[in-house]
């Protein structure tokens, strides 16, 4: 339909953090198709993985038990600290179980009307007609009226201006912990955790949307870890699946038992083979895994900040915003294709999403090419 603008550039062939065009020239991307392509483009144990389950058992449905769905559920719980999980199919549809998750829990606990659900002024949280009003920002609330009501938004960091917004109407507060489309924000530790308190102390759900910082891609399995709290929803994506569509949101404690029997549903959500590749993605970020991935986004920011061209570097891990001092990032993304290094932008950042598993020989000489770009 038109509705994006892309690249002239067709990609026919990827291995780990290269891809290759129609005329063998070679990329090395650093956006792994927006986060998602966590081990690069076409890892052999996970392209196994799924292989393997393709032919084995590729669909069901929910109404019967597979392992790849079992087991990915009971392996997400255990290294989340979560109790139960639910498998979708894309963060926006992550999100939108999430929110359904917040408005039962309050439906069942206090009765109608506790609906709303603040969020933060800059996030994204998604393109369905509910997660666009759940994303606090004007120019995605346009066209497709009425949006979903009961959605408030505030500035980040600012908890005066969260209570002043806030009454017996909410039910959630739904936070990414760095605002990944919004332009690499990080939220304030020190806002996170009295976040954490003030829903606590009103019974209200923390949703931490972590379809991009989750799954490794900060350094922490799960960004929560670098702030010290738990959410009470965390809804995954993006990274998730290694390179198939899968979206999942956790529940934890007093979250655990809102959703039951035909509250929620989804006909592809735990597909076993969407799912053998997920399993295969959380088998291979274990803790020597992250630590890597902290190590290569510390090199990345040695290397970016006080760089000629650069003017701030922010983000955690491999999640990596850069803005240049006098270029607009989109000038230097398409520059960035001449030279073979694809980039993402996110506002007025240049941002690095490269594969997880990218060695730092890669990432170097790819921020060289980003370095010369700046400083020309
Ligand atoms: C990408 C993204 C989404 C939307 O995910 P889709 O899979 O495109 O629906 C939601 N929230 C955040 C934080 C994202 O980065």
């Amino acid at each position: 339909m038109g509705t994006y603008n892309r690249f002239d550039l067709l990609i026919t062939a990827g291995e780990g953090c290269y891809c290759f065009d129609e005329k063998g020239n070679r990329y090395t991307d650093l956006t792994s198709g927006i986060g998602v392509n966590c081990l690069g483009y076409c890892d052999r144990e996970w392209a196994d993985a799924v292989s393997e389950q393709a032919h084995t058992l590729s669909h069901t449905s929910n109404l019967f038990y597979t392992e790849p769905c079992v087991k990915l559920a009971k392996t997400l719980c255990d290294r989340t600290g979560a109790k139960k999980v639910f498998f979708a199919n894309s963060g926006a549809e992550a999100n939108e179980g999430a929110i359904k998750v917040a408005r039962k829990y309050s439906y069942d606990k206090y009765g109608g009307g506790r609906n709303t659900v603040i969020t933060l002024k800059n996030s994204f949280h998604g393109r369905t007609i509910t997660t666009l009003a759940a994303t606090g920002q004007d120019v995605f609330h346009n066209y497709f009226f009425p949006f979903t009501e009961g959605f408030r938004y505030v500035e980040s960091g600012n908890m005066d201006a969260l209570k002043e917004q806030f009454d017996d109407s909410v039910c959630a507060v739904m936070i990414e912990f760095i605002q990944g489309e919004g332009g690499v924000i990080p939220q304030d530790t020190e806002y996170v955790k009295a976040l954490r308190s003030f829903c606590d102390e009103k019974d209200v759900l923390l949703i931490a949307d972590e379809v991009q910082t989750g799954v490794g891609r900060t350094g922490k399995f799960l960004a929560c870890e670098n702030y010290g709290i738990t959410p009470d929803v965390t809804t995954f994506a993006k990274g998730l699946g290694g390179g198939l569509p899968i979206g999942a949101v956790a529940v934890y404690g007093k979250a655990e038992n809102v959703m039951g029997f035909s509250s929620h549903g989804s006909t592809f959500g735990g597909n076993p083979i969407v799912c053998a590749g997920a399993l295969k993605v959380l088998e291979r970020i274990d803790d020597a895994f992250l630590a890597d991935v902290v190590k290569k986004g510390e090199y990345a920011r040695k290397k970016l900040v006080g760089a000629k061209g650069v003017e701030s570097v922010t983000g955690a891990g491999l999640m990596i915003g850069i803005k240049p001092t006098d270029k607009k990032s989109a000038d230097v993304v398409k520059k960035g294709i001449e030279r073979g290094v694809l980039m993402l932008t996110a506002k007025d950042k240049i941002r690095l999403l490269p594969p997880l598993n990218i060695t730092v020989k890669q990432l170097d000489e790819a921020l060289d090419i980003l370095l010369e770009i700046l400083a020309e």
